[in-house]
């Protein structure tokens, strides 16, 4: 590149960064959509978004314990605009309708903190020993002194906020356990392999050693395990995984559109919904699944 070339890219790089303005790289250049940053505060970000389909997307950073960095606060902003709103597009069909408070902390101490305030106490070991971060309606509470590199982080975020538009839909709370955890973990491993397709194809195959285990042990659990189940075979393979395969699965067969009419239906009914688009009871496809598990392992 020239030299004077450089230096006009240079000046406009610095005017762009004065003004707090970014513009959103295209996700696989399919994306309808520009973003513009707008900070009013070190801790509060308005995120708007012009393209007619998306409208504006309220996003606020908030300190959970002590004070975060305004770099930081910029670079997590940065990195939901970049990748977790450009995958909750393409997944979801949807983004955060209404404003989403992300709450993040910087030590152990206050994340537990407010865990214990949240969740009863025989949930406490649960809830804080297994997430990366957390949702409650719309607040996604972030423990950012876990992420050791920015895949993890992006993953985490594009999990988290895929509860976020879940919970907005009112779905969170009616569609089945491994739906919701594993449409989460479906955006987040999109978004993660966009950062490092090596990170995302290490954690991917990890967790399948793990699956591969529990099914030569005759551990792994159908879907539809309870909660008590589930806590007995933690320690031999992440569950979350095996619902991330499941909806995985479905929308590598059926295909991406399949699933998001069936999301976008399913506030009237989510049996219903899913019989209209896929011709089976979702039991039936439960099952096929857990067999679909079992017959690949020999
Ligand atoms: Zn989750």
């Amino acid at each position: 590149m020239k030299r004077t070339a450089l230096l006009t890219v240079i000046t406009w790089l610095v005017i762009m960064l004065t003004m707090a303005n970014f513009s959103a790289p295209d996700y696989a250049g399919s994306l309808p959509f520009q973003a513009s940053l707008g900070i009013h505060n070190p801790n509060s970000v308005a995120w708007g978004f012009p393209g007619e389909k998306t409208g504006s997307v309220q996003l606020r950073l908030d300190q959970g314990d002590s004070q975060i960095r305004e770099s930081v606060s910029r670079s997590v902003l940065a990195d939901v605009q970049k990748y977790s709103l450009p995958v909750l597009e393409h997944n979801a069909g949807q983004v955060p309708v209404q404003t989403t408070q992300l709450i993040a902390f910087n030590t152990d101490k206050g994340y537990l903190r407010s865990i214990r305030q949240i969740f009863p106490k025989n949930e406490i070991t649960n809830a804080s020993g297994q997430t990366a971060g957390f949702t409650l309606a719309s607040e996604v509470f972030l423990p950012m002194y876990e992420y050791q590199n920015q895949a993890y982080l992006v993953n985490t975020l594009t999990h988290e906020l895929t509860h976020v538009v879940l919970n907005q839909q009112h779905i969170g709370a009616v569609l089945p356990t491994w739906m919701n955890e594993g449409f989460a973990w479906y955006d987040g491993m999109t978004a993660e392999r966009m950062v490092s397709a090596a990170d995302a194809a290490q954690l991917e195959n990890l967790l399948q050693d793990g699956i591969n285990r529990a099914v030569q042990t005759g551990e792994l659990l159908p879907l539809t395990a309870s909660e008590s189940d589930i806590l007995r075979v933690n320690h031999i393979y992440n569950v979350e995984f095996e619902d991330y395969l499941a909806v995985k699965h479905l929308i590598d067969r059926y295909g991406l559109a399949k699933f998001r009419a069936f999301l976008n239906a399913s506030p009237q009914g989510v049996a219903q919904s899913f019989y209209r688009q896929y011709h089976m009871p979702l039991s039936q496809y439960q099952t096929q699944f857990f067999q679909h598990m079992m017959d690949k392992a020999h």
